[in-house]
């Protein structure tokens, strides 16, 4: 085997994507093999953007957010013709071993590049790794980019606590996660909202504004009287309508911040760079120990774990998981039939009323 790994990063950035790609490029240095990095994701892929990569292009990138190889939205790589000139660039380069580092798009053409009946006689070993901020992969606990994010939705939130408890105000954060309202979720209970809303709980438009307007009447009886409203993206209802329609009930001022972009920047916590770190170094263990069409995954949920998942013998809070399996799950997150996802749903319901006392 050609002793050559490529890594790529893909889909949407996720602080903490650097940290991963620099534990698994020193580790395959360290053990010998040319680690060449792809850069702009699968668009470098089909266009042969490769660059090798020393240890001092990646030894600083543990603190930086972002990407240095850059990441793309690649239609192409959607085509099996667009898959066949990758795997051709790949060959050409002499490159058997690929990580792909990015979210479920990304890890889904992931599975494709390297699916047996595409891959005919080529051998091309490709391991993902889970980078998305909206926490919407399956099988693993945590995404890289997630905590990092909830860290920045909470301090945002503090802020504007303060600002909302100095007028009596009724502030709604609105949050990235269009399918999944992990983040949101999440945040509503670190930075102490009264109020979350998100798509899962599968209430409708004018229960979603009940709730925060019943929430604003119950601080209006009481001294303290700001009320912090966190909201999904993905949720099915305008901000111009909710704040309409509260202020006109409650009497109150409602303010809406769309948080956005920011969510995704930053310097990587803490958390993310050992986690990425952790996860990088696995994966590259694992392409190059010649395994294939895995995910490694950060302390899957044991109720949904598969029988074919397997614990890193590097690292006990990794996991190995088939992609075709990851994805599945992925899938059932989505449409609210995962246990995990139904769990998250059955804890709101029984919270919601805690969270606004
Ligand atoms: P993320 O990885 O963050 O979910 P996207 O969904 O945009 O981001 O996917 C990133 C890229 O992965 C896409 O631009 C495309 O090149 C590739 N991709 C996404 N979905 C598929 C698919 N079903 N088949 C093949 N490639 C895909």
């Amino acid at each position: 085997m050609h002793q050559r790994l490529a890594i790529l990063t893909s889909g949407g950035d996720a602080p903490g994507m650097n940290a991963a790609l620099r534990a698994a490029t020193l580790g395959a240095i360290q053990r010998g093999w040319t680690v060449i990095g792809v850069q702009h994701g699968y668009k470098g892929l089909i266009e042969a953007d490769f660059r090798q990569l020393d240890p001092e292009d990646v030894s600083h990138l543990v603190r930086e957010g972002g990407t240095i190889l850059g990441s793309a939205r690649c239609l192409e790589f959607h085509e099996r013709a667009g898959r066949d000139v990758a795997r051709q660039r790949l060959a050409e380069a002499r490159i058997e071993s690929l990580l792909v580092i990015g979210g479920n798009g990304s890890l889904t053409g992931a599975n494709r590049l390297a699916a047996p009946e595409e891959l005919g006689e080529q051998v091309l070993n490709v391991i993902g790794v889970p980078a998305s901020i909206d926490n919407d992969v399956g099988l693993t606990s945590m995404a890289i980019g997630v905590d990092t994010a909830m860290n920045t939705i909470v301090e945002a939130c503090d802020k504007i606590t303060d600002t909302a408890s100095a007028h009596d105000r009724t502030f709604v954060v609105e949050v990235m996660g269009r399918d999944c309202g992990y983040l949101a979720m999440a945040t509503s209970v670190a930075a102490g909202a009264q109020v979350v809303l998100f798509r899962e709980s599968g209430k409708d438009p004018a229960e979603l504004v009940a709730e925060v307007a019943g929430a604003v009447k119950a601080a209006q009886q009481r001294d303290d009287r700001h009320v912090l409203v966190i909201k999904a993206e993905g949720v099915n209802l305008e901000n111009s309508e909710l704040r309409r329609i509260v202020e006109e009930q409650c009497g109150a001022e409602v303010r809406i911040t769309v948080l956005g972009h920011v969510v995704r920047g930053g310097r990587p916590s803490a958390f993310d760079r050992l986690m990425a770190s952790r996860l990088g170094y696995v994966a590259a263990r694992a392409a190059m120990a010649g395994e294939t069409r895995q995910m490694i995954a950060w302390t899957p949920p044991r109720i949904v774990l598969p029988d074919t998942a397997r614990r890193s013998e590097l690292d006990p809070r990794c996991w190995l998981v088939p992609l075709d399996e990851m994805l599945a799950e992925t899938r059932r997150v989505l449409d609210g039939t995962s246990p995990v996802a139904q769990w998250r749903v059955k804890v709101f319901d029984e919270i919601e009323d805690v969270l606004r006392l």
